[in-house]
């Protein structure tokens, strides 16, 4: 599952649903979804490794 910080319920590690991947021009690779619990937009950093990883799951949308 992918987490990260939600603005709205001021929570870290919080789960992301219709997560999708997309890389930023320096390369790094950052989730973008909604939050589980109030559907604000959230979106996370995360390492290559992470990324791949939960696209290869299926648990995100591969967008880059
Ligand atoms: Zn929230």
């Amino acid at each position: 599952m992918v987490k990260g910080y939600c603005v709205k319920c001021k929570e870290k590690g919080r789960e992301m649903k219709d997560v999708s991947i997309k890389q930023n021009a320096r390369g790094g690779y950052m989730g973008q979804g909604t939050c589980v619990s109030c559907g604000t937009k959230m979106s996370a950093m995360m390492s290559k490794e992470n990324a791949e990883k939960a696209v290869a799951s299926g648990e995100a949308k591969k967008a880059y």
